[in-house]
């Protein structure tokens, strides 16, 4: 009987019978005008995307009626100019995201309804894909084949699986104590700011989004400045999906000033950020010095991969390729120190050189090309600066390392590069260079390789090649690190906790476990016959 009724409910709530509330319709929030949609010639294909800041569902210009230029790193050349962001649409976007929030249409809305529009966002991005995907490489630098087997499914998967946890987030009931029943109430958190980065701007998008909006939360979130268009295209989805004006708020721009005014922000009850550890360093401060915001941080990674001489070497080769080559190195869990046995070295080394060498560099619209661009000139500079210091500091190129002399003039190409004779203080050993460089040292026992992978102030990702089932178990319990891969590298399922250990952040997203971020645990007591104490 509760079922059918239960059933009769969700119909009774079709997602577009949904009205917003007067609060919202009345923000005080006053723009100069709305923002059109520009169109793009991508690969052939006219794709439109917004270029404004979505507030209440509009696109608006910024307050200041500042923009900036958006570059395809294929070319370096700029593609279109989008409005930029200020402190004051920071303002604004809090104050539509609180508005939203305290709308009882949202915060206590029938959370299968919240499901129900989730998973219509995953219909139409669905509908939309080739556009969306085209979008992520213009500005990215991806390749199809990327975009479409990892960003895509691994955001739209998401969508679809908080989707399924919005009516599964329960408390607990607590009879164990005499003379009174408890029980928890898991609450959202209120109004959310989430910061994200530039290598995968449409996945880590919808990371964040989504089990926030699943838990009832409203969302103020920043694009990376140099990738904003794929979050621009999904607000237009947003909204058309049925979602509450104010709900979802993005303010495109700059760190030093969308950024900073998030994490600032006296009124953003919780913040989440994917990037830099430098960054997460001056996001938690700016917590601690306005309203304490709780925060959660996914940063960077120096991730170890070891390789014994039991694993199936040639696979083993593969994975680590792919622990580089997934997104050309950019990525925060990429597989930068290989360690192989001394056993197996010399053979290990050359296949795997052999195996990167093989990997065609170019135009990341060409579907022969195996690796893109970087994704900017700052990173293309700092990946090769990171070279240098290898070079300077006595490490030997096994291949690259240099710019690659491919595809279109202008863009941002680099050699794969593997450096071996590396020393553990080396810096192309010790910080993050995301890019296409990897590092590869020997070693003789489990307990030496335990101590070498675990020489970093990051724990982010980790892995081990073995055919010995017992000592998979023993290194794997013994890297200090969020996630820990046997015989694969840069697997990460949306339904799996992710996250790091030391300076690679703190709090875990995707899983089950995404939701605690989003949610505040309120114990409820009732007396059932306890005297008041003397
Ligand atoms: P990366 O070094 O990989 O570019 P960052 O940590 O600088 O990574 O950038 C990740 C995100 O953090 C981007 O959206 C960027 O604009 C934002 N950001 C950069 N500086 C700040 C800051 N001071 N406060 C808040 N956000 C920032």
């Amino acid at each position: 009987m509760s079922f059918l009724r239960a059933v009769r409910v969700t119909q009774a709530r079709p997602v577009r019978s949904w009205k917003p509330s007067t609060a919202i319709f009345l923000s005080p929030i006053r723009f100069a005008s709305t923002s059109p949609s520009q169109t793009l010639k991508i690969a052939g294909r006219d794709v439109s995307v917004p270029t404004g800041i979505f507030i209440n569902n509009e696109f608006h210009k910024s307050l200041a009626n500042n923009t900036f230029g958006v570059e395809n790193p294929s070319n370096g050349q700029e593609v279109l100019r989008i409005q930029e962001g200020r402190e004051e649409d920071v303002d604004a976007a809090v104050t539509a995201a609180r508005k939203a929030f305290e709308s009882s249409e949202w915060a206590n809305s029938d959370p299968v309804w919240r499901g129900e529009l989730l998973n219509r966002l995953a219909e139409l991005m669905e509908r939309d894909k080739e556009d969306i995907i085209a979008l992520e490489m213009l500005d990215t630098g991806k390749t199809y084949r990327q975009a479409s087997t990892l960003d895509f499914p691994g955001s739209v998967g998401p969508l679809k699986y908080y989707a399924g946890w919005a009516d599964k987030v329960l408390g607990l009931t607590s009879f164990n104590i005499p003379g009174t029943f408890a029980y928890t109430r898991r609450e959202p958190v209120g109004v959310c700011g989430q910061i994200i980065p530039w290598n995968f701007p449409l996945l880590m998008f919808i990371w964040k989004i989504a089990p926030a909006l699943a838990t009832g939360n409203t969302i103020v979130i920043k694009s990376a400045e140099a990738t904003p268009l794929s979050a621009l295209k999904i607000c237009e989805l947003i909204k058309e999906a049925g979602f509450p004006a104010g709900v979802v708020n993005l303010v495109s721009g700059f760190g030093k000033t969308v950024g900073n005014a998030i994490a600032s922000h006296m009124d953003v009850d919780k913040l989440a950020f994917t990037g830099s550890t430098a960054t997460g360093r001056t996001i938690l401060k700016a917590s601690a010095s306005s309203n304490l915001k709780k925060v959660t941080l996914e940063l960077g990674g120096k991730s170890p991969n070891i390789v014994f001489p039991d694993a199936d070497i040639e696979k083993a080769v593969e994975w680590a390729a792919w622990g580089i080559n997934m997104n050309f190195g950019q990525t925060c869990h990429a597989g930068t120190r290989i360690y192989v046995h001394e056993d197996i070295y010399d053979e290990f080394v050359s296949a795997y050189a052999k195996r990167l060498s093989s990997l065609k560099v170019g135009d990341n619209f060409d579907s022969s090309v195996d690796q893109g661009p970087q994704n900017s000139r700052m990173q293309y500079e700092k990946i090769l600066g990171y070279i240098e210091s290898g070079k300077e500091e006595g490490a030997k190129i096994e291949i690259g390392g240099k710019a690659a002399k491919t595809g279109p003039e202008g863009g941002y190409y680099i050699e794969p590069t593997v450096f071996t004779n590396v020393k553990p203080d080396m810096k192309i050993m010790r910080e993050e260079i995301f890019g296409p460089v990897v590092c590869i040292a020997k070693f003789r026992t489990e307990e030496e390789v335990l101590k070498y992978a675990n020489d970093t102030t990051y724990g982010l990702a980790s892995a081990v090649n073995t055919k010995d089932y017992e000592r998979a178990l023993r290194i794997t319990n013994g890297l200090k690190a969020g996630t820990a891969w046997v015989n694969m590298y840069n697997f990460v399922h949306w339904t799996i906790p992710f996250g790091g250990y030391k300076q690679s952040g703190f709090g875990r997203e995707c899983g089950e476990a995404a939701l605690e971020n989003y949610t505040e645990v309120k114990a409820v007591y009732y007396n059932t016959g306890l005297p008041a104490p003397k």
